[in-house]
């Protein structure tokens, strides 16, 4: 069995603030080049350009009600409803002085009227009507551009790409933009001891859980997963593996091997493949999470405990995924909460736990999800939200607000 007599451990590199960590994800990690593609095909990725309308919306004076149109100086007098003005259908001919036409909603007003009037508050008569108001000029229409102008920036580049942008960029017939491409994650996961779900287990193995975490993770949060296998604790093995994944992907992440033992591979293999920028953070779980560049390809090596891992994914991969997908310097979105329980722990590192919110009395409290070891991947089960306690207090207070990332929300 090979094996190599030297290796890194989290011992060898300087303890890194959370806030450290963040910033060497900024300066290594950038938005994956533009690409162009159907703005169908664009929710969730964010554009590489702004978008300007060429034609304003609406292209022709529309009515807002089913009414009839009509000349507002003429006041309330009796008209003449001279025809219909069909939705879908070009202007009728300009209407004359003493005349009016039914118009449904968003169909054009036709020239020489300058106010609709709603059906119900119009009296008819036979082939008459009279507005039962005084109607003032505009009155019930919106006006050509009136919801975008004919020549307005509508989408500014950096926007990330929701139902409400899919819509406007219908509207002004953006048929292709460009956007920055989901990334490509690729997953590997390491260790001796572990058998895939549906293989028997034998004495000293345990079921491997971490790369489908992983993977679903990144497909949930708008990656491309891609499942670069699990692989033994062996150099040479993980060596190719990682060669290959920095190939194939915009990214990579691995579990396992990345501690204090003596078939802990990962440090020694991104030290010599690439740049180390991290490799021990002051958090608990995930402290030997580690951060390097591989020929420029972002590489996160986490923790192989299923708690730390995930955690890992949330606090390094995801800024990472969000910045490649457009948006540099991504921080996550934390809403303040307050503890409803005091918690003992061991004080000296943030320490992100799994809690549940609720709602009570204006406020969203917080309740941890029983025990929290990094093993217990239960912890995640039914959680709201992950909440950051500081490094310090042996007793963190009931009431005492910490920050919340919401797990059951796609933060933008
Ligand atoms: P490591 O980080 O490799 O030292 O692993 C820490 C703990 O996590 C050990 O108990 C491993 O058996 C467990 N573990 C490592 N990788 C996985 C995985 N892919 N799925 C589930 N558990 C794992
Ligand atoms: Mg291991």
């Amino acid at each position: 069995m090979e094996s190599i007599s030297e290796h890194l451990t989290p011992l060898d590199f300087p303890y890194t603030e959370i806030e450290e960590a963040w910033e060497h994800i900024w300066a290594h990690v950038k938005p994956l080049p533009a690409v162009e593609m159907p703005f169908q095909r664009t929710p969730g990725l964010v554009l590489a350009e702004s978008i300007r309308a060429r034609e304003p919306f609406p292209p022709f004076p529309a009515s807002t009600v089913d009414g009839y149109a009509l000349r507002s100086a003429e006041g309330d007098a009796w008209r003449t409803i001279v025809g219909e003005q069909r939705i879908g259908t070009p202007a009728q001919r300009p209407l004359q002085p003493g005349e009016a036409v039914w118009v449904a909603t968003g169909a054009v007003v036709p020239e020489g009227a300058d106010a609709v009037v709603e059906v119900e508050a119009s009296l008819r008569e036979g082939s008459r009507m009279r507005p039962r108001y005084v109607p003032t000029p505009g009155h019930n229409i919106r006006p050509v551009g009136f919801d975008i102008r004919g020549d307005e920036e509508v989408l500014l580049r950096g926007t990330r790409i929701g139902p409400a942008e899919v819509g406007v960029l219908a509207t002004v017939n953006a048929l292709r933009v460009r956007v920055h491409p989901r990334p490509r994650v690729a997953v590997i996961s390491t260790g001796d001891e572990l058998v895939p779900p549906g293989t028997p287990l034998s004495p000293g193995k345990i079921r491997e859980s971490n790369r489908y975490t992983l993977l679903a993770a990144v497909e949930l949060y708008g990656g491309e997963a891609v499942d670069r296998g699990s692989h033994p604790d062996e150099p040479s093995r993980l060596r190719a593996a990682l060669i290959d994944a920095v190939a194939s992907a915009d990214m990579v992440v691995t579990c396992g091997g990345v501690s204090m033992g003596n078939r802990d591979y990962l440090k020694t293999l991104l030290a010599e493949l690439g740049h180390i920028h991290f490799g021990r953070v002051r958090v608990k779980p995930g402290k030997p999470a580690t951060f390097a560049t591989v020929q420029g390809t972002p590489v996160f090596s986490l923790p192989g405990n299923p708690v730390s891992a995930l955690v890992g994914f949330y606090l390094y991969v995801l800024p990472a995924m969000r910045i490649l997908g457009g948006t540099p310097g991504w921080e996550h979105p934390w809403t303040p909460v307050r503890l409803a329980h005091p918690i003992r722990r061991e004080p000296g590192r943030v320490e992100f736990q799994r809690a549940r919110l609720r709602r009570e009395g204006g406020t969203w409290w917080a309740e941890t999800t029983g025990e929290q070891a990094s093993s217990r991947l239960l912890s995640f089960v039914g959680a709201d939200a992950l909440i950051r306690l500081p490094a310090e207090g042996d007793i963190i207070p009931q009431g005492t607000e910490v920050p919340a990332f919401l797990l059951r929300l796609i933060p933008f």
